[in-house]
């Protein structure tokens, strides 16, 4: 079994005492838990690239807006453990809400522009909360790497300006969408939705593939690519509502003309549950 740390200082000394024996190399894989097969790449990944991988499991409240599922997140730590074993994750770090928000916090970490689009407009207040505990993790793990999955593109480009503009020593290490054999992309909140609704939230994975297929038989033209996909995407019956489809370059600037690289993110809500996913284009 990993170690598993429940406090920021017993962590802190542990992983002092193992930089000190011998200036491992450490890797970190932020988490809310309920692991599945996208965490599993990501920890992969910090294997292969490093010495000691270590594993934060917190369901950080300050990132769930008011009405969104804090209460209901799926959370199973033994179940988490488990695969962390399998994985050979040395170290667990699972804390409290007191040792992440001591009493009397007052400090946030805001990353201007970047969360405001996207996400940011359905979400407010979620990439502070976000910005603010990955700073405050990557302050106890002082990891050589950390790994962030590309299944939250934006969330990925903001950890990213954010350790450059913060100074924060940290490689930013991104991990490709991990998806179902049938183009699911994997999340935690899939056990939320039932048979049907999961069969139309495939829509969203389609919805790409004729994206791609569009792009590929000469289309350039973001908008009716979008409309297209949109159009299908509703002809679902369990889609209840359609946050954003768009078409960005990597640092998420809107775009008019795809060209490759580009990406395409899209919020749905699928019956109860709200997913997101998105989609590099290549021609
Ligand atoms: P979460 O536990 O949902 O906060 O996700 C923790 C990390 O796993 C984030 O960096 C996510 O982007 C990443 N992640 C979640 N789902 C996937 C997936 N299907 N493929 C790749 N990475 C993922």
């Amino acid at each position: 079994m990993p170690l598993l740390f429940r406090k920021v200082n017993e962590l802190r000394n542990y992983l002092n005492t193992l930089r000190c024996e011998g200036g491992k190399s450490v890797g970190f894989v932020p988490t809310m838990g309920y692991l599945h097969e996208g965490h599993k790449k990501l920890i992969e990944t910090s294997k292969l690239q490093n010495e000691i991988t270590v594993v934060s499991i917190y369901v950080n409240p300050t990132q769930f807006g008011p009405g969104e599922d804090y209460e209901r997140y799926p959370r199973d730590l033994n179940r988490d453990m488990s695969v962390c074993e399998e994985l050979g994750v040395d170290v667990v770090f699972a804390p409290t809400d007191e040792e992440m928000y001591p009493a009397g916090n007052s400090t946030e970490v805001y990353v201007r522009g970047l969360s405001e689009v996207l996400e940011g407009k359905f979400r407010p207040g979620h990439f502070k909360g976000v910005a603010t505990v990955v700073t405050k993790l990557l302050n106890v793990v002082q990891p050589d790497r950390a790994y962030f999955g590309e299944k939250d593109y934006q969330q990925l480009k903001i950890i990213e300006r954010m350790v450059k503009d913060l100074l924060i020593p940290v490689q930013i290490v991104p991990v490709e969408i991990v998806r179902e054999p049938d183009g699911l992309a994997y999340s935690s909140r899939n056990v939320y939705l039932s048979s049907e609704e999961r069969e139309s939230a495939l829509s969203i994975y389609r919805s790409f593939l004729l994206a791609e297929k569009m792009i590929k038989a000469g289309e350039r033209n973001a908008q009716r690519i979008k409309e297209a996909m949109e159009t299908y995407i509703r002809k679902h019956p369990h889609v209840k509502k359609i946050d954003y489809i768009e078409i960005t370059d990597p640092e998420l600037n809107p775009k008019e003309e795809v060209q490759e690289g580009d990406r395409i993110l899209v919020a749905v809500w699928v019956g109860n549950t709200r997913l997101i996913d998105n989609w590099k284009v290549s021609l």
